[in-house]
């Protein structure tokens, strides 16, 4: 027990900052999770105060090592992960934030990537970058930041202040402003990195007047950056692995090789499928984005989100009323043999990935008398596999590859209904692993390698487990049949939307 050595992962997401404490073999052995707070100014605005982000972090921290009765010295290294494109801006001198963070969900900046698209400049920005102008990012959030807080700009051109996503705050306050750096994963997500070099951009930078003094060092995703300060924890731990959430359940689902995919059920459903060494543009406007640069590796991936994953169920629950908690639905569902013909097209808040109608909204199909809540619960849980496998086969298009297999996460992958479905409906199998804490220990592999707990990515692709597997078991006819019933439904939402569009 006294010569254990630890990776403690620091899992920095957007609701609640976590640490987990992993031992030798990838298991978890501690857990501690902190929520804070969220504000929201005005319509569209979404803020986090820096510094309550990076004091519940720092205690959560503390509070694993104490749990397992473990000295700070037996952590090998610290990994980190992150809520992405969340957007934050300080003092170099006083380390104080300059303003609070503008979260990834703000929508302040659309007026601005609104301007971009009509000046044309779209094209270049996904060329370079392999995202779209929108919001979404940390790139015009931060053009934001500099344009409406009095003196930011000149302070940023005379090198007075620091950017950074939540990795290089939490980086820089670890080690006491000793270190401004970040990775190419949450580089990738700010609309001024260039994929193809693996470097900041500055042409971008020019269209949006940000001046390079203030953007953090891009180094690897997984080596010893520097040490966090004794101070914090009690020791000076290696701080050694940086990866954007996304990326870093792709690496801790061990998706190490190209065709390989994660798909996680959230409240939305992401899907990560790695293309290899070279970035791809998506001719569907799905996302690319960098995985991770392990010494001078570099992987790729295209990324695909579908708005209502998970949150299709709470639906059920909270604005139908037909169950009292999401796990429920699992018998609700089981209460009927199959879908009877009802299909729900889930596009409460628009469709995204591959079909982009934000104007569309959810609709039910192929009602008949004898349609009951079970039916319903059936297609809920049916459409969530409909949308991410369209999503999928939309990336298997841009990629020119065929998916092997699909690994799954999140709350909704649980459910082991919608997981046989979900193999039924993609004719790949799906694989549950054994830990599902797939964001921390994405980054406790990445610091684990570069500190040697890990010899190598092959032995991190051995080490990852599959609780349970769902072979693909449906007869073609009837996925040709359900497929064809979801296409029809489908088509009919996009024509709703399209009439919305004539008549407003
Ligand atoms: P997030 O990280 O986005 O908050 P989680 O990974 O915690 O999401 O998953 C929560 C989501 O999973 C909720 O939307 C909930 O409705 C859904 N969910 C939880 N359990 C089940 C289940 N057994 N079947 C289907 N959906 C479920």
């Amino acid at each position: 027990m006294h010569g254990e050595r630890f990776i403690l992962a620091l899992d920095q997401g957007t609701t609640s900052s976590r640490a987990l404490l992993f031992d030798a073999e990838a298991r978890v052995r501690a857990t501690a999770q902190r929520e804070f707070r969220q504000y929201f100014p005005r319509p569209g605005w979404v803020e986090h105060d820096a510094e309550e982000i990076w004091a519940s972090q720092l205690a959560v921290a503390a509070e694993v090592l104490q749990q397992a009765g473990i000295s700070a010295r037996q952590v090998a290294a610290i990994g980190i992960a992150n809520q992405r494109e969340t957007t934050l801006l300080w003092d170099r001198a006083s380390g104080r934030p300059l303003a609070p963070a503008i979260v990834w969900q703000d929508r302040r900046s659309e007026p601005l990537c609104a301007a971009l698209r009509a000046a044309g400049y779209e094209p270049r920005f996904q060329e370079a970058t392999g995202l779209l102008l929108d919001p979404y990012f940390s790139g015009t959030k931060l053009a934001w930041l500099l344009e409406h807080l009095p003196g930011a700009r000149a302070a940023a051109r005379r090198g007075d202040l620091a950017f950074g996503t939540v990795d290089s705050w939490l980086v820089w306050k670890l080690s006491q402003g000793r270190l401004h750096l970040t990775d190419p994963s949450n580089a990738s997500r700010t609309l001024l990195f260039n994929l193809e070099r693996g470097a900041w951009d500055q042409a971008l930078l020019d269209i949006l007047d940000i001046p390079p003094q203030l953007l953090p060092e891009v180094r690897s995703s997984s080596e010893i950056y520097g040490e966090c300060a004794e101070e914090w924890l009690g020791a000076a731990i290696p701080i050694a692995g940086i990866a954007g959430d996304q990326q870093a359940a792709t690496f801790g689902q061990a998706c190490l090789y190209p065709g390989m995919a994660k798909n996680t059920y959230g409240t939305g459903c992401f899907a990560m499928l790695n293309c290899g060494a070279a970035p791809l543009r998506s001719r569907q406007r799905l996302l690319a984005t960098a995985l991770w640069r392990i010494g001078e590796t570099r992987a790729y991936a295209l990324e695909g989100s579908v708005f209502m994953g998970g949150a299709t169920v709470q639906w059920l629950r909270d604005g139908l009323g037909l169950i009292a908690t999401a796990p429920e639905v699992e018998t609700l569902a089981a209460s009927v043999p199959d879908n009877g013909g009802v299909y729900l097209v889930p596009a409460f808040t628009g469709l995204g990935a591959p079909h982009w109608q934000a104007n569309a909204r959810a609709a039910i199909f192929g009602m008949s008398r004898g349609s009951n809540r079970g039916h319903l619960a059936r297609a809920a849980l049916e459409a969530i596999a409909y949308q991410s496998a369209d999503v999928l086969w939309a990336m298997e298009r841009d990629a020119g590859l065929r998916l092997t297999e699909l690994r799954v996460d999140g709350g909704a992958a649980r459910n082991d209904a919608l997981m046989q479905f979900q193999a039924d409906i993609l004719g790949v199998p799906v694989l549950r692993p054994q830990v599902t804490e797939t964001t921390a220990l994405g980054t406790a592999f990445l610091a684990g390698l570069a500190v040697g707990l890990w010899s190598s990515t092959d032995e991190i692709a051995r080490n990852w487990a599959a609780e349970r597997r769902f072979e693909p078991a449906m007869g073609e006819a009837r996925r040709a049949e359900l497929l064809a019933g979801w296409r029809l439904a489908l088509d009919q939402t996009l024509a709703w939307a399209a009439c919305q569009v004539q008549v407003s």
